[in-house]
């Protein structure tokens, strides 16, 4: 059967979609090109606010009538609108819906399927997938065939759930609590990487940096991106990069280890969420806005040019306008490279929505959230700026628009006009033309274009 997989959210969605993929496809069902060709239909959803759970649904709503006029149609629901803890709750509500799939979880669609294929057909698909996971160490990954060598970047999840709870945060609901992978299984799942022509991993955790916390005597990530590194170097793969960082486990040690391994990329994601302190206690953040300042100003001193990233609530519970003053002046004085801004949505059961008010009108939300989007975008095009005729090395993934796309260590976007073959390459190049998203550069020795056609793309979420 043809399978489409649509992932909303986070970076981790789109590693549970590649997971499910990869077994759908061991199993011998194929990719449809076209979704509406496709047999089975995933939505792999993301509810961290209420426009992504609304996105869900709407989705939701267009299958239902797809469901009605093709009742052999499978459809899958996956994700954090379906959760752990009691994924068949929704059943009744959407009666279209075949599957329900936890986050990170394959297995209910692997089962679906086997149940109701022929007979024959099972026992056929059972043997090709006993085959290929034999063929298979601990933890490696198929990548689905169209990704086989043209997948440039991918994600490894190594750490499932969360168990630290911020007020607002709906996330440790429905993915569960913390657990690390064995280092063991993400070493396979690295290297078969590797070996499918992947240049870039980015490890993946809601705290990274709790990695191995919950394992007696665990290695800590900077052990783990040791060995990493070591699998990286034997299988080609040039970039490690690792988020979402806490600020309160982001030790001296994971610092200093970014710093020595050269293909561990100078990119840190640590969200502070707000400048404020009483905020920040409402939110159950854990440290002061002081220590945050702290932290990247040790972070600047010990990764040299290292790009620093953070996340942002505007309009949390009882935010009063000189509070968000805080927020707004803490990143003009730090000037980070990139604020995903968020506005503050209560998300149900979470402390924030069950014990305090969401008194902030949307109007002012959407002007606190402005105001720092407008902030961002001139610090950073100023940051960019200072890359102005550097060289830098630039790992390119594929073509837009004519162009060679690619990103910096610190992970900015590069354009280049070239008619040689860049896919999967790490080129040096020098940069001729800076702006807040994006910026151009040539390949040295060869002419840049007169007038660099501007192409300005717009950030992309590091998490939704
Ligand atoms: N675990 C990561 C990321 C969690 S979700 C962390 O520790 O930060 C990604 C981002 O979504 C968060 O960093 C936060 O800025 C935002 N977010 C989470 N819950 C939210 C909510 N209820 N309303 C608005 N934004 C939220």
């Amino acid at each position: 059967m043809r399978y489409h997989i649509w992932t909303l959210g986070c970076q981790m969605n789109v590693a549970d979609s590649q997971l499910l993929a990869s077994e759908l496809e061991k199993r011998g069902h194929h990719a449809a090109e076209d979704w509406e060709e496709a047999d089975i239909w995933v939505i792999n959803t993301c509810v961290v606010r209420q426009s992504a759970e609304d996105k869900a649904y709407g989705r939701l709503n267009e299958l239902k009538h797809l469901k009605q006029r093709h009742p052999g149609k499978i459809i899958g629901l996956m994700g954090c609108l379906v959760g752990v803890r009691d994924p068949l709750r929704l059943r009744k509500q959407l009666p279209q819906v075949d599957v329900f799939l936890p986050p990170s979880d394959p297995a209910p669609m692997i089962d679906f399927l086997s149940q109701h294929s022929a007979e024959g057909e099972a026992i056929q698909a059972e043997a090709a997938a006993r085959a290929e996971r034999d063929a298979l160490q601990d933890g490696e990954l198929l990548l689905p065939q169209h990704e086989r060598n043209a997948l440039i970047s991918a994600h490894v999840p190594v750490v499932y759930g969360c168990s630290f709870a911020c007020s607002y945060c709906i996330i440790p609901f429905r993915r569960g609590i913390e657990h690390s992978r064995p280092v063991g299984e993400i070493v396979g799942h690295v290297r078969s990487l590797g070996r499918q022509g992947v240049k870039e991993i980015t490890l993946l955790g809601q705290i990274v940096d709790r990695y191995g916390k919950d394992i007696p005597d665990g290695p800590t990530l900077a052990d783990l991106l040791r060995v990493v590194h070591g699998v990286a170097e034997e299988t080609g793969i040039e970039r490690i990069r690792f988020l979402t960082s806490h600020p309160n486990w982001m030790t001296d040690r994971l610092l200093d280890t970014v710093a020595e391994l050269p293909r561990v990329m100078p990119h840190i994601e640590v969200p502070n969420q707000a400048g404020d302190n009483e905020v920040l206690a409402r939110m159950k953040r854990g440290y002061t806005i002081e220590q945050y300042i702290d932290l990247v100003g040790k972070i600047r001193d010990r990764i040299p040019e290292v790009a620093i990233h953070t996340d942002i609530i505007v309009g949390f519970s009882g935010e009063t306008e000189t509070q968000f003053q805080r927020t707004y002046d803490v990143l003009a004085q730090l000037r980070l490279d990139k604020a995903h801004i968020a506005k503050y949505s209560p998300r149900p059961n979470t402390l924030s929505a069950r014990s305090m008010p969401d008194d902030v009108p949307a109007d002012e939300k959407e002007r606190r959230r402005k105001a720092l989007d407008d902030l961002q975008a001139q610090v950073v095009a100023e940051i960019n700026a200072r890359w102005l005729g550097k060289t830098v090395p630039v790992l390119f993934e594929e073509q837009h628009r004519g162009k060679w796309r690619g990103r910096t260590p610190q992970n900015k976007l590069v354009f280049v006009d070239s008619s040689e073959n860049l896919f999967g390459r790490v080129a040096n190049v020098e940069i001729t033309w800076t702006g807040p998203w994006s910026m151009q550069g040539r390949l040295p020795g060869r002419q840049s274009d007169p007038a660099p056609e501007v192409i300005e793309i717009l950030p992309i979420a590091s998490t939704q």
